[in-house]
Parts: C-alpha cells; sequence; structure tokens
C-alpha cells in the first residue's frame, strides 16, 4: 500500500484529503505545521507527499527545497493562490506538480496516482533484475558473479566463473580446449589448452556429485567439452 504524507495547516482540508485518498487505498499520515511536516517528510518512509505552500514556521516552499536535497520522493504542492503558481515554476524547487485550492477531490487523487505510477516507473527501471542462468541445481547469477549448487553458495575463480558460464549458456554444442581457451583468456594470457582442462577439473569440483562421472560438463573423448543439459 502506498503511503503518503499531508502537511496542511487547514484541518478541514487535511482531513478532506485523507479521505479521498484512503478512500482510493493509500495510508495517509497528516502533518499541520512546517516543523513536523519537514521532519516527517525527511525522517519517514513516504511515496508522495501532499505539501501546502502557505504553512505556520517552515514554508511549503522551503521543505520542497529541503527534501529534494535528500529525496526524489513525489512531491504534489498546494496553493491557495494562482500567483504562487508563477513562483513555483520560477523556483525550480524541484517539485512534481502543483494543485490549486479549491481542488476537487477526484483529481487531485487522479494527479496523485498518475505521479506514483510515474515514480514507480522510473524507479522500476533503475533496479534491473540479475540475470540468472539455471540448470537443474546450479544457478548462476551473472549479474553478482555468484555461484550456487543445490541452493549452496561456491566460490568460483574468475575464470572458472567465466568457463562455467560459457558452458551454461551455451548448452549442449560441444567446445574444443582451443576454442575455450581463446573464448575465456585473452590472447596475452599466460598458459595454453591446458589449462582449460585444470579449470574444468576444478569446476567439477564443486558442481559435480561424482567428478568420476560427471553430470554437467562431459568430456568429449578427442575433441573438447560441453555442458549437458
Ligand atoms: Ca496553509
Amino acid at each position: 500500500m502506498s503511503k503518503i504524507l499531508i502537511v496542511e495547516d487547514e484541518e478541514s482540508i487535511a482531513e478532506l484529503e485523507k479521505d479521498y485518498l484512503e478512500l482510493s487505498g493509500f495510508e495517509v499520515h497528516i502533518e499541520t505545521n512546517g516543523e513536523s511536516g519537514l521532519k516527517e517528510a525527511l525522517d519517514g518512509e513516504y511515496d508522495l507527499i501532499l505539501l501546502d505552500l502557505m504553512l505556520p514556521g517552515v514554508d511549503g516552499f522551503e521543505i520542497c527545497k529541503r527534501v529534494r536535497k535528500v529525496k526524489n520522493t513525489p512531491i504534489l504542492l498546494v496553493s491557495a493562490k494562482k500567483d504562487d503558481i508563477d513562483k513555483i515554476r520560477g523556483l525550480g524547487l524541484g517539485a512534481d506538480d502543483y494543485v490549486t485550492k479549491p481542488f476537487s477531490p477526484s483529481e487531485l487523487v487522479a494527479r496523485v496516482k498518475a505521479h506514483l505510477a510515474r515514480y514507480e516507473r522510473l524507479i522500476g527501471s533503475a533496479v534491473q533484475e540479475n540475470e540468472i542462468i539455471e540448470i537443474r541445481g546450479i544457478k548462476i547469477d551473472k549479474t553478482a558473479r555468484r555461484v550456487y549448487v543445490n541452493g549452496e553458495e561456491k566460490q568460483f575463480t574468475t575464470k572458472e566463473f567465466d568457463l562455467l558460464t560459457f558452458l551454461a549458456q551455451n548448452p549442449n554444442r560441444v567446445f574444443t580446449k582451443e576454442e575455450l581457451f581463446r573464448e575465456i583468456w585473452d590472447m596475452e594470457s599466460v598458459g595454453d589448452i591446458a589449462t582449460v582442462t585444470v579449470h574444468i577439473k576444478k569446476i567439477r569440483e564443486k558442481i559435480e556429485f561424482d567428478t568420476a562421472k560427471p553430470q554437467y560438463i562431459e568430456t568429449i573423448w578427442g575433441v573438447g567439452y560441453r555442458f549437458k543439459v
């Protein structure tokens, strides 16, 4: 449930806003003066702030500026005076929108919903899901570079991780040791294709139940390896 902070000194307006927002399924908290409003806006966890401009103590302009310095929470300014709007625009306070009193409650709710949806989209696009490969009990988190075997995390060196991931991403394809060496180690690397054999052995020790009978990375005699699915 989205939480909304209302900072408004006129209690009848605050209650009206609260009623309509609660009817729309929001959780609402009211502060009726500038100081407590600023404190709550800074310390609390809110999804949106509905902020009256003319407040005793610290006014809405100041609250908006101070909150914006540390948080991206959407802020809707509520103003009684038409000419405040020009001031809001001119100041570049970082408010997301404004509503002038008197407002229709349904319009207010619609604006609140629109800004919440926009903000959630922004957050959603910033946080991307990890890229994960899962094959029969093995989970490779490519983003976090972690490997889990039957739910238990195993430690892999960089090259072991790269090699395992490459094979798992190309299942059922046979790669020669030369191909794997070219793929995982760059040309300047010290070593030769025997390095591949050593790494395969180490990976098997971590992922295979019985390294003598590998279930994941198979040896194709005379050719190379493949990750079996
Ligand atoms: Ca006021």
